[in-house]
């Protein structure tokens, strides 16, 4: 009976406290679950109602954590505590592996990878990373997530090419630019912060040598990277240099088209990020952006829980802050000097990616087990990739796509 009152109890913790064990279990207490006093009384008249709803709770309440709350209680109100309590140990892994693989962020103030602009944080980050080869390795050429239609999801994402995925996000975000090479064939290209170049060689070679691409990073790694490819791939219309986005050596008017793809996560400072990019375009150019965004904190504030959870990703992966897709809309109005400016999140077509990255390290494992200097860092990995899963499914972050034209 304590454990049916404990267990039920749960379900009647604060919000807070309820979303840190899973948001499921708020909304099955809030849709489907019986009023509080009943749910509280464990007196044998109130037990049969009570394990009917429950029992009907249980077939529609989707949420692996909701059912397994849900199944509790049902088990409880139909076999008594005794049996219950036996079967404690295996509830308590299962509920503090559940608690670890969902919401360790909220309790892990810090990651391992600030941001530190003084110490180049990102530079050195992707410097590594391009040295170790795992991430060329398993990501290919783009270091962005992979675009999935419902038809790839209905049929199982681990059915689709990972890498496959990636060029799919490319070939997506040209048409989201209206970038087909015909109508849209610019001149000049700027790829802020392209990685080992893969996004860069590509439209280099898709407009043809009478375009130019230029791609920079803060990475000496990618850069070097960068163009050895560039070479193999017999590509010499695009070159790349270390520079940063947020002070570019570039003349004002400088591009036709301004490409931004998963930059921006890690800038400083987004209005100077928005602010420089739309400086080096031309009157009548493009600037297309993707970047993870977070919720707009102004019409839905983060609980505290929330903030823990997005200063997690902050920290983990050297990235200063998120904005919400809305600021990057305000961002380019407020230039004063764009148009046209269209906002779409994507967080649906790209969410496979997270998930699919663990698991091609699992298709795929010789590469990461023959180098055990790096099991932590690919654990931790692993488990950070899961994290930004559950926020982009969760609504906690969001996929924003940004479109904008500089007026003539
Ligand atoms: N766009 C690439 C890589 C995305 S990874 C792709 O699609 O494959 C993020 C990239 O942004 C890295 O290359 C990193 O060096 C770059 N970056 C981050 N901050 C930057 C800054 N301030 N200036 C220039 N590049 C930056």
């Amino acid at each position: 009976m304590k454990v049916t009152l404990l267990v039920s109890g749960l379900l009647f913790l604060p919000d807070s406290v309820q979303s840190f064990l899973s948001p499921g279990v708020h909304r099955a207490a809030a849709m489907n679950l019986p009023g509080k006093t009943r749910l509280t009384s464990t007196s044998s008249g109130a037990i049969q109602p009570l394990r009917r709803s429950l029992q009907a709770s249980s077939s529609v309440v989707k949420k692996p954590a909701s059912r397994l709350m849900v199944n509790l209680l049902t088990a409880t109100s139909t076999f008594g505590t005794s049996s219950i309590i036996k079967s404690l140990p295996i509830l308590g892994t299962l509920v503090v592996a559940g608690l670890l693989a969902a919401r360790l962020p909220g309790v892990i103030a810090r990651g391992w990878r600030s941001y530190n602009k003084e110490e180049n944080s990102v530079g050195r980050e992707y410097d590594a990373w391009t040295r170790e080869k795992i991430l060329e390795h398993y990501w290919g050429e783009h270091i962005h997530l992979g675009y999935y239609t419902e038809e790839d999801q209905k049929a199982g994402y681990l059915k689709k090419n990972f890498i496959g995925a990636k060029y799919d996000f490319i070939d997506r975000m040209m048409a989201f630019a209206k970038l087909d090479g015909q109508t849209f064939k610019p001149a000049k290209v700027l790829d802020v912060g392209c990685g080992i170049g893969g996004t860069t060689r590509y439209i280099a070679k898709k407009l043809g040598t009478t375009s130019q691409v230029s791609g920079i990073t803060l990475s000496q790694e990618q850069v070097r990277r960068a163009k050895e490819l560039a070479e193999e791939q017999d590509v010499t219309n695009a070159e790349f240099q270390v520079m940063d986005a947020l002070h570019m050596s570039y003349p004002d008017n400088s591009f036709d088209l301004v490409w931004a793809c998963e930059s921006g996560e890690h800038m400083p400072d987004k209005k100077a990020y928005v602010e420089e990019m739309v400086r080096v375009l031309k009157p009548g150019g493009t600037l297309v952006i993707a970047c993870w965004c977070q919720r707009d904190a102004k019409a839905f504030p983060l609980s505290r829980l929330e903030q823990k959870r997005v200063d997690f990703m902050c920290t983990e992966w050297s990235h200063p802050y998120f904005i919400s897709i809305q600021d990057f809309e305000r961002l380019a109005l407020d230039t004063g000097v764009m148009e046209n400016v269209r906002t779409e999140d994507w967080a649906k077509f790209t969410l496979p990616s997270w998930r699919h990255s663990v698991w091609v390290g699992v298709f795929d494992p010789f590469f990461w087990m023959l180098r055990p200097h790096l099991w932590v860092k690919i654990l931790r990995d692993a488990f950070t990739l899961n994290v930004f899963h559950n926020a982009f499914k969760d609504g906690l972050m969001g996929y924003g796509m940004i479109y904008a034209q500089k007026k003539k």
